[in-house]
């Protein structure tokens, strides 16, 4: 076992108490303290002589101390030191609040360094609660860049970098290390050690750079060999050819001419699955553009050739949907559609499962429940995977291994932005639907405040009147505490909604909790026109289809993402209606307000999905880490895209040599890529 096996209390001074407090960091063993990586840095290493000294300027003040500080009681429970500190230019002033302490700890006629900002004016500075250290030599909290870490309840920027210097001693030989030697000295990067000491405790400027250089490469690197990992070597297998020529029946029966570019993807697909190597793609397009009828078009031809498909969506009410329009679309043409959910009865399951066993069902719709173990397929050779970014890439892989070599096609509507993308789709093929059926007009978008309200209801029962629909949707379900915060809840929504301001119209609800049979009857509902205003939460998010759906209203608009905000606008505008996309600001102030605006500018997903990444970062990106990719300690997607693409190719060399990491200097490596497969569990599984 290493010693960075070893739990945090191993470390001194870090009893129960504490390891519970970095508990809730995630902080328990050695290695998840000495990689719990600062947020930021406060830099002290600025230093100023008196005379200089600027109001508003966080410096480092090296001045002796003229006399005794003074000690005094302005009111009760108010206590002063008060001090002068000389230097050769100047006087400044030193109050400090309620620190009785200090007056002890700064002796008269002794030189320190202190740190904090300039109060006063120019000829008179001052200084508030600065911290201070004498001068000696080596300076510890002042004279330095400091790091800043992430924080909980009862733990201190103070303990956790003595806790973090403790830790760091006792690993220093074992600190984790995945880069082999050639690596490291190939791409010029840093020691461990050095790389360590510096993220937490960094020497200079400089120094924090290359440490940070060598912990983002590290783990690029890591996560690049583990990607690959789990893809294995499906480029090596051998699958199912399939007829392309086949293709014209499919495209005849449709009810509509496909349009230039869903053409070209077909026929790309089509390309694919005509050979032994098979299909990895990405078809890429951004909501309502019409991806679904290509899954189809490729499900067609997998039938054809007498094999099964899969189709996997991540929500219910989305499988639900899939599998009437796959229904419609290829039952008149002999293939026998299936559904498989975890919302059917057990009766409905089995008998699915035993059709699907058989090979009497063609192509089989559903959600996760396609990857449970009891499933199993005559002779799968098309996996198909909607709205990719909502699985993890494992999922995708336990689908393909029930069928032979399948051929694998996802869909995805979230316009991942091109340096996203590449990581995660980096072994896929990918087509892109860029164009949209004819007909449909922009979704006309407005952001408005709380007082818009009653226009709104207005608006929409205008709407209703000409025959449209309209979707409410609101950031919480509502029989929680939670919606107390201000957010609108969908479930009380509803009541009110339908209790004051629609009476005379049908208003239904959908959200999450409900049971999928529930769900499914009320969607059916909407569908068919039955309900006039759909209140929901996001679970409309996805893929949800009714055309004659013309309004969506979004409350508390500032508690969604960008792209999450344009997934909604996406429920509307898929028909040949004029459509309205209506966000309610919300408290959310400036920033949120500009956020909305750029919605309001613009129906290009992938603009949109450029700006979500550039305002809110790619942690956030997928509101909970929806692309499927693990938790990075370190590096950013976006601002680390150069060493991604050297890591990138650094990891390809060493895989080209060492598939398996199997190598004795890949042993490191691969325990790191193992780790990260298992640490990110949640999400890679
Ligand atoms: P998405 O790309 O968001 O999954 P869908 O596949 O759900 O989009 O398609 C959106 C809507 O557009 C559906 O109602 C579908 O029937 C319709 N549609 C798709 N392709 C065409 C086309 N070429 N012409 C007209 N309507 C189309
Ligand atoms: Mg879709």
């Amino acid at each position: 076992m290493s010693v960075l096996d070893e739990s945090v209390r191993y470390v001194k001074g870090v009893g129960e108490a504490k390891a519970k407090s970095l508990e809730k960091l995630g902080i328990t063993s050695l290695r998840s303290l000495v990689t719990y990586f600062p947020r930021s840095y406060e830099d002290r290493t600025a230093f100023k002589r008196i005379g200089e000294l600027e109001p508003g300027e966080d410096v480092c003040v090296k001045a002796m101390v003229a006399a005794r500080p003074v000690l005094s009681f302005v009111r009760k429970g108010m206590e002063l030191v008060r001090l002068r500190a000389v230097d050769e230019t100047g006087t400044l002033s030193i109050t400090y609040f309620n620190q009785k302490y200090v007056r002890d700890q700064l002796a008269a006629g002794r030189t320190y360094v202190f740190y904090g900002r300039i109060g006063g004016t120019r000829s008179r500075p001052e200084m508030t609660n600065p911290v201070f250290e004498p001068d000696t030599g080596k300076l510890s909290v002042t004279g330095r860049i400091m790091p800043l870490y992430r924080l909980t309840a009862g733990v201190s920027q103070g303990l956790m970098a003595k806790v973090m210097a403790a830790g760091l001693k006792l690993c220093a030989d074992a600190l984790p290390d995945a880069l082999p030697e050639e690596v490291r000295t190939e791409y010029e990067l840093a020691q461990a050690r050095f790389a360590y000491e510096n993220i937490h405790f960094p020497d200079s400027a400089v120094h924090l750079e290359i440490a940070r250089r060598r912990l983002v490469f590290e783990e690029l690197y890591v996560l690049t060999c583990a990607l690959a990992r789990l893809r294995g070597s499906r480029r090596k297998e051998k699958s199912a050819p399939m007829a392309a020529d086949a293709l014209s029946d499919f495209t005849q029966a449709l009810p509509f001419a496909l349009t230039g570019a869903q053409k070209r993807a077909l026929s790309e697909c089509a390309g694919d699955m005509s050979g032994r190597t098979p299909m990895s793609r990405l078809v890429q397009g951004d909501v309502g553009s019409g991806k679904t009828v290509v899954a189809a078009g490729c499900c067609w031809l997998c039938a054809k050739a007498g094999k099964q498909a899969a189709v996997m969506a991540p929500t219910e009410i989305l499988a639900r949907q899939h599998f009437a329009t796959f229904s419609k679309l290829l039952e008149p043409l002999g293939v026998h559609v299936g559904l498989l959910t975890g919302g059917q009865t057990a009766a409905a399951r089995r008998e699915t499962l035993k059709r699907t066993e058989d090979g009497e069902v063609d192509v089989l719709v559903g959600t996760h429940a396609l990857l449970s173990e009891g499933m199993t397929f005559r002779n799968l050779a098309l996996a198909v995977v909607d709205e990719q970014h909502r699985f993890g890439v494992q999922q995708r892989s336990r689908l393909t291994e029930k069928g032979e070599s399948p051929h694998v096609l996802v869909m995805s509507a979230t316009p991942i932005p091109r340096t996203l993308a590449l990581m995660i789709y980096g072994d896929l093929d990918v087509s892109v639907i860029d164009e949209l059926p004819p007909g449909r007009k922009p979704v006309k978008t407005f952001a408005v405040n709380e007082t818009m309200h009653e226009r709104v209801y207005a608006f929409i029962r205008r709407q209703v009147e000409q025959g449209r629909q309209a979707y409410i949707v609101c950031p919480a379900v509502g029989d929680e505490t939670l919606a107390d915060d201000g957010r609108k809840a969908a479930v009380r929504y509803a009541q009110t909604l339908q209790g004051q301001q629609f009476p005379d119209l049908r208003v239904a609800l959908v959200h999450g909790r409900m049971k999928p049979k529930e769900k499914e009857s009320v969607m059916a509902a909407f569908a068919a026109g039955d309900i006039q205003i759909l209140v929901a939460t996001t679970v409309i998010e996805v893929g949800v289809d009714v055309p004659n759906a013309s309004v969506m209203v979004v409350e508390n608009a500032d508690r969604f993402g960008l792209s999450q905000l344009h997934q909604l606008r996406g429920r509307v505008g898929r028909g040949s209606h004029e459509s309205f996309c209506i966000l309610f600001e919300g408290a959310g102030g400036e920033t949120a307000k500009q956020r909305l605006e750029a919605l309001c500018r613009t129906n290009d997903g992938f603009k949109i999905a450029e700006e979500d990444l550039k305002l809110r970062g790619p942690g956030d990106f997928f509101g909970d880490r929806q692309h499927g990719l693990p938790e990075l300690k370190i590096a950013d997607f976006v601002e680390n895209m150069d060493i991604l693409y050297v890591a990138q190719a650094a990891a390809q060399k060493t895989l080209a040599a060492d598939p398996q990491l199997i190598a004795p200097e890949h042993r490191l490596l691969a325990c790191a890529v193992e780790e990260m497969l298992t640490v990110s569990g949640g999400t890679m599984n």
